[in-house]
């Protein structure tokens, strides 16, 4: 086995093991593979071994990325933050956006969004812990901004997504309280099935507490070299 082989068993075997303590079904949790300042090369290994989603945080990257690997079925997956003249990009090349925190946000992801193309997947980013540096609207917030997001066309609004401060594992359950509380809220409630959160560090909480989709990066690629990029 090499390292990617290894690191994604690990993985898959950590998520197993947090769904079996946590009487979770496994089928409930995915692996979005945070592959960030790693190459396309290192994106198209871990395909070979069967992981189709990624997870990418700076546009240009990401459309680099894009472009390099085109010949792959891969899923991406927007999670970093998402700046205002940045929508079309998202709207064009993405089939997920996690990082929508403003309602003019997805206003213009959903007007760039071409019709001929499937919905786009939103999840909408929580300050869920109260965080000063974190982006990501408040809680209060969240129950108007998924009634009128909702409402909007080629947008499909899946659910939350939260990044709490490290062993801050409580945030975890406010996030799957409120989650459950603004699912009637929701022009279609059967879109909201989505509570993006877990990371290396603390996918078992999460998953304990009820992610259905955990963040992975340093995990699996290992550690991030900023210098590269
Ligand atoms: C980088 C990043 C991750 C992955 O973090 P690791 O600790 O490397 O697993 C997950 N979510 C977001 C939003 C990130 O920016």
């Amino acid at each position: 086995m090499n390292s990617f082989q290894q690191a994604y068993q690990t993985v898959l075997q950590q998520i197993q093991n947090a769904c079996e303590k946590g009487q979770r079904n496994l089928n409930d949790v995915q692996l979005l593979a945070v592959s960030k300042t790693h190459p396309s090369t290192a994106l198209r290994e871990m395909y070979t071994l069967g992981q189709h989603a990624f997870g990418e945080n700076y546009l240009q990257e990401a459309l680099d990325k894009i472009e390099s690997l085109q010949d792959l079925e891969i899923e991406w997956h927007f999670i970093g933050h998402v700046q205002r003249n940045k929508t079309k990009h998202l709207a064009e090349k993405f089939a997920w956006v996690h990082g929508v925190d403003r309602f003019i946000i997805a206003e213009r992801l959903s007007a760039q969004r071409l019709s001929t193309h499937a919905p786009l997947n939103i999840c909408l980013q929580v300050n869920i812990d109260g965080q000063e540096s974190k982006d990501g609207c408040q809680p209060a917030e969240v129950a108007e901004l998924v009634a009128k997001i909702s409402q909007l066309p080629n947008l499909r609004l899946r659910g939350l997504m939260v990044i709490p401060a490290p062993n801050h594992t409580q945030a975890f359950s406010d996030a799957k309280t409120l989650f459950e509380q603004v699912k009637a809220q929701h022009a279609h409630p059967d879109d909201w099935d989505t509570l993006s959160m877990g990371m290396s560090s603390d996918l078992d909480a999460a998953i304990a507490a009820g992610s259905t989709m955990v963040r992975i990066g340093t995990a699996l690629f290992g550690a991030r070299d900023y210098s590269q990029t």
